[in-house]
């Protein structure tokens, strides 16, 4: 440069001094695109001489692994045309560092308008496209929140009206697949006796190891708080953890001051030993609040659907067996027989009395009895399948409805279950009780009538039959007709040897 001050100011110093101390990197190139010259502000930013560039493609030059193809193709297609573009581009210099160029190109004629150069002007534009991309990612973080916002407030819509736990379940599980999508999770509740929990509902691609965890295996009940696990340089695994390598929470359940449950969640994409510590606070900042919603969303729904069914179950529950009420024995048999008369099928029912159960009270004392009472009726829910439906109506007075049954089909259950009764012993206190046995009797819709009252009447017919006949054995409607036909033989028996 020196030279040219010497020598004197012309036109072709200006150009040189122009390209010297230009800031943005210039490229000629001749007429398809192989480079002739780069200025210095060039070789500065992308590291490549004069030397290295000659005779090549300059984007072909500085395309790295996340250049963008297409991008690339717009340029060549713009060569082709002969066109002025510019485009925004992810570039690599020749140690293999990315940046942003802003790209212009323009094509260069000579007097007959024939097209002899490109001259491409490159601009750097890193720091602006690092802010926008960091400003992209607070943007999205903050969409996302926006997003995670109206899931949960969309999920709380179907969970506060939800009539049962099946229902509720259902609601649980698809919204924390939508909500976090990312994670397994299981929820827990604790069995009636307390010494478990069960495992209600689940969600993710892990299948869960455990339907039943203790209290103790978990360290969120044990404490009463939420633990998130990956998080504290000092900590331990759960023993319910299956997957101790991942990031997961445990959020106890709460409900009116008790914990009534546990919602775990596993993020199976983030491995404890991989993350950094500072990706990590920035993903739990997010997570766990929202984890919290979410909890605190169940719990209430869940204590909401228990106590709703708790109200229902002392309306249409007996207390003693936890058996259907006669209450509801009559609601559910009228619907029962509704639905038959349309579907022209059958229902039986199949009225049950426990023997001689006056002087088993009498010998073994009324709370035996009521233990034995209590033992018909898990005996009655193990033998009769789903489709029936066992009742206590009476004192040691059970009858099932079995809507679709046959009188022949109630009579093989019947019949099983009356077995499995006289197999069944009874431990109380000591002791073991005596064996009970029950007899039964059996009617069946529309052929022993069509009125609830009126089939429970003929079923009770059959079951003093049974009684009469000693006991301990179920009586179909035939035998009715047998004995029916039997006595009047033997009245009209009695009436010729009468006349005679
Ligand atoms: P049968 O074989 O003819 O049915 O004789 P039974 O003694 O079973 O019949 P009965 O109807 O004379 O007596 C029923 C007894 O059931 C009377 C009562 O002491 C007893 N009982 C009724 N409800 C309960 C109850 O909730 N708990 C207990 N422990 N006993 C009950
Ligand atoms: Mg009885
Ligand atoms: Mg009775």
């Amino acid at each position: 440069m020196k030279d040219g001050f010497e020598k004197g100011v012309g036109d072709d110093v200006y150009a040189r001094l122009a390209s010297e101390y230009c800031a943005d990197s210039i490229v000629i190139t001749d007429s398809s695109g192989r480079t002739e010259w780069v200025n210095e502000a060039f070789t500065r930013t992308t590291g490549y001489t004069l030397k290295d560039a000659k005779g090549e493609l300059p984007c072909q030059l500085l395309k790295g692994p996340d250049t963008c193809r297409a991008t690339m193709q717009d340029i060549q297609q713009a060569r082709k045309d002969r066109q002025q573009f510019r485009t925004e581009i992810q570039q690599y210099t020749k140690e293999g560092r990315p940046f942003w160029f802003e790209l212009r190109i323009n094509p260069v004629f000579d007097a007959d308008g024939r097209h002899t150069h490109f001259v491409e002007t490159e601009r750097d534009i890193t720091e602006r496209k690092e802010l926008e991309i960091s400003s992209a990612a607070v943007i999205n973080a903050e969409a996302q929140r926006e997003v995670e916002r109206k899931l949960v407030a969309q999920t709380s819509e179907w969970l506060y009206p939800a009539k049962s736990l099946p229902e509720l379940l259902r609601v649980v599980e698809a919204s924390m697949r939508e909500i976090f999508p990312e994670a397994d999770g299981e929820l827990y509740v604790y069995s009636n006796s307390r010494d478990t929990l069960d495992l209600i509902a689940h969600w993710g691609h892990a299948k869960p190891e455990h339907q039943h965890i203790a209290p103790d295996s978990c360290w969120g009940l044990r404490r009463g708080r939420p633990y998130v696990y990956g998080s504290a340089d000092i900590q331990f695994a759960c023993d319910h953890n299956q997957n101790d390598e991942h990031l997961s929470f445990c959020l106890p359940i709460m409900a009116h001051g008790e914990t009534i449950g546990l919602l775990h969640l596993c993020f199976r994409d983030t491995r404890i030993a991989d993350v950094e510590k500072a990706e990590l606070d920035g993903f739990l900042t997010g997570r766990r609040d929202l984890a919290l919603v979410c909890a605190e969303q169940i719990s209430l729904s869940v204590a909401n659907v228990q106590l709703r069914q708790e109200l229902q179950d002392q309306s249409t529950r007996d207390p003693l067996t936890s058996l259907w009420n006669r209450r509801w024995f009559l609601e559910a048999a009228l619907r029962e027989f509704n639905r038959a008369r349309r579907d022209n099928a059958p229902v039986s029912v199949i009225s049950l009395d426990v023997d001689h159960f006056k002087k088993f009270n009498d010998h073994h004392g009324h709370d035996a009895g009521d233990i034995v009472l209590r033992e018909v009726g898990e005996v009655m829910k193990r033998i009769f399948p789903d489709d029936c439906y066992p009742c206590r109506i009476g004192g040691e007075e059970f009858v099932v409805l079995c809507p679709g049954h046959s009188t022949d089909a109630a009579a093989d259950l019947a019949e099983e279950f009356r077995a499995a009764i006289s197999e069944h012993r009874v431990p109380y206190g000591r002791e073991i009780l005596p064996r009970i046995t029950i007899s039964g009797g059996i009617a069946t819709f529309p052929d022993a009538g069509s009125e609830v009252i009126t089939l429970l009447r003929a079923a009770d017919e059959c079951l003093y039959l049974a009684k009469e006949q000693g006991r301990n054995q179920i009586v179909l409607p035939e035998s009715i007709a047998d004995s029916l036909e039997k006595s009047k033989e033997e009245a009209a028996r009695k009436r010729t040897s009468k006349s005679k």
